[in-house]
């Protein structure tokens, strides 16, 4: 007999749907109706599948708002957050759906005939999502391995599967083939592990914790499957004191509160030149308290809550009792809700500043020089992103090339493109989504060469 997950709204603790969780058998019919999908869509002209693409991103955006409140519903987003990530898909389906005619092999010089490359695709594609963003995160993978023509399996997290499912449904509806895209929402060691064992799934994406990933990987290995991970992150923000401190200041806290926190890129370590460290504490106090948080749907609304009450313990677990610094408000009651939270005073070497913590907390930790900053900002296994702000271009070059990281800005926390590459140095991943790039990653290279001396 089927489990079912129930999904709760995060804000209020009511139940807002339950959903059959799928078994391994069930996967494996999944894999076999994707895998002759897959075949016929490979097999359609190019301009054919871009076309539907496009269709599917145009019906997308005109369920935006339907969307866009399942995930305030089921993940507790803010509104203002949920429609930016209900267009982010939209956007995605356009941008891969452009790649689709461009994805080019090459013809290379070599004597005695012709040689060609054909960027062929890798067949069944699994990916494993987490709750922190389902639709954007489940779209990176899904919308590029389509347009490089694979079938996919989404595996939503057992939390947050209702905008999957209504994006599979509208998949339908905008006309891509049956069984090309399937949500399979379930138990990541049943379902999840499934796609991982299977073997006619060609690739998985997983976006999630390092400690599930380590394991993925190992799965994956058993078959040299191919694998692209997305990891946690302990992001720095490099406070330089010839920045714009007030600016510096004001940006700081959304930089790490955005989502309650629960962002692989919150720039969850503030790291501040010890000669602005005052100043730049005096103006994250009414910085911090100016962040509204409550009720995701109502528009003013800064920070939800978290996703769960398991969330609510592990957050809660990293902040020392009595520790000293700034504190915000949040509602009591019903939701799972915990305050922005900034502590001083902690050792660069705590849990509380090296662990990910995945909720609404940063550590302000004071730094001497460029050296002392870099060496503090790679104190962690994690290379997700960081910002640095200050106003020596040299500098900020010098810095955003040292940090082991992947995705830096420069006087500003912006978010990830879907143009842009995006991915983790260490143990916040492996290989890169998004980008001009993206498609590639879901092909395999295959090199012809044609004889012109017989
Ligand atoms: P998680 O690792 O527990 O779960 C992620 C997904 O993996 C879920 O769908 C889950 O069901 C599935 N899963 C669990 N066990 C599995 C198994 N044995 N085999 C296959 N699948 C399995 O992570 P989470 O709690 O959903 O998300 C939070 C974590 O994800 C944080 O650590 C965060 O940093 C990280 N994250 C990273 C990025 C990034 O882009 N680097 C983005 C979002 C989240």
């Amino acid at each position: 007999m089927n489990h079912e997950h129930r999904v709760l709204n995060p804000a209020t603790e009511e139940l807002v749907a339950t959903v059959p969780a799928t078994t391994a058998a069930e996967v494996d019919a999944a894999v076999t109706r994707a895998a002759a999908a897959q075949r016929a869509w490979a097999a359609l002209a190019p301009g054919d599948r871009a076309r539907l693409l496009r269709r599917f991103a145009v019906v997308v955006d005109e369920h935006a708002e339907e969307l866009a409140l399942l995930e305030v519903t089921e993940a507790g987003h803010t509104v203002g957050n949920a429609r930016w990530e209900a267009a982010n898909v939209r956007d995605l389906l356009d941008y891969a759906a452009g790649g689709v005619e461009r994805l080019t092999g090459r013809q290379i010089p070599v004597p005695g005939g012709i040689d060609l490359t054909f960027l062929e695709p890798l067949g069944v594609v699994g990916v494993i999502a987490p709750w922190n963003f389902p639709m954007p995160i489940a779209a990176w993978g899904t919308a590029p391995a389509l347009a490089a023509g694979n079938a996919v399996l989404l595996k939503p997290a057992e939390t947050t599967p209702l905008t999957a499912l209504r994006l599979a449904r509208l998949a339908l509806d905008a006309g891509l083939p049956e069984h090309l895209f399937q949500v399979l929402p379930g138990a990541g060691d049943v379902a999840g592990n499934a796609l991982v064992e299977h073997p006619g799934v060609a690739k998985i994406v997983f976006t999630g914790s390092a400690r599930v990933g380590k394991r993925i990987m190992a799965g994956c290995a058993d078959r040299v499957k191919r694998l692209t991970l997305e990891l946690g992150g302990k992001s720095p923000n490099i406070v330089f004191a010839d920045a714009d401190i007030e600016a510096a200041a004001a940006a700081a806290p959304m930089s790490f509160l955005d989502n309650a926190g629960q962002d692989c890129c919150a720039r969850s370590r503030i790291l501040v030149q010890r000669s602005a460290y005052d100043r730049f504490l005096e103006l994250l106090v009414p910085a911090v308290a100016s962040v509204v948080v409550g009720d995701p749907s109502d528009e003013k609304t800064d920070m939800g809550p978290l996703i769960s009450r398991t969330q609510l313990e592990r957050v809660r677990a990293y902040v020392p009792p009595g520790a000293d610094g700034i504190r915000g408000g949040a509602p009591t009651g019903p939701g799972f809700w915990f305050p922005p939270t900034v502590l001083t005073g902690i050792a660069p070497d705590a849990p509380v500043a090296t662990e990910e913590v995945f909720g609404p907390v940063a550590v302000v930790l004071p730094f001497d020089d460029e050296d002392d900053a870099v060496r503090l900002a790679d104190a962690t296994e994690h290379g997700l992103a960081g910002s640095i702000w200050t106003r020596d271009v040299g500098r900020a070059l010098r810095v955003s090339r040292a940090v082991r990281a992947g995705n830096l800005s420069v006087n500003s926390h912006s978010a990830v493109r879907y143009w842009t590459p995006f991915g983790g140095y260490k143990q916040s991943g492996l290989g890169r989504e998004l980008g001009p790039d993206a498609l590639t990653a879901f092909t395999e290279t295959k090199n012809v060469f044609i004889g012109t001396e017989a």
